[in-house]
């Protein structure tokens, strides 16, 4: 979020931006993953509401990982349709996605008329 803003038009400075985001992604997902199993291995948690709790930390915990896995698959697909050539080409009609659209979020893969309709 507090990323400074950068110019979509420049490939060299898109995948870095992309890069740093994936890297960064990818180091919450294992720190999630290493975090849950710490949980599965404390015996302290045996009291009914506990096990609760522990579920629905587990639930939450999956879904933010549904989530960050998204957002990787979409900053790996923005990062091939860079090598391609195709970055900033909306994948539905092959229109050009605004930059603000862009700069906001270098990984977004539809046009705002597509994305809205
Ligand atoms: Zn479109």
């Amino acid at each position: 979020m507090a990323d400074p803003p950068f110019d979509p038009g420049d490939d060299d400075e898109v995948r870095r931006v992309l890069s740093a985001r994936r890297a960064e992604v990818s180091a919450l997902v294992a720190g999630s993953k290493e975090a849950r199993e710490a949980v599965e291995l404390d015996q302290s948690r045996v009291g009914r509401l506990s096990r609760m709790d522990a579920l629905q930390d587990q639930a939450m915990a999956l879904e933010t990982d549904r989530r960050r896995t998204l957002e990787l698959q979409r900053i790996e697909s923005a990062l091939t349709r860079l090598e391609a050539g195709d970055y900033g080409l909306c994948v539905r009609c092959g229109e050009e996605i605004a930059l603000e659209r862009l700069t906001f979020d270098p990984a977004v893969t539809l046009c705002i008329d597509c994305a809205e309709g």
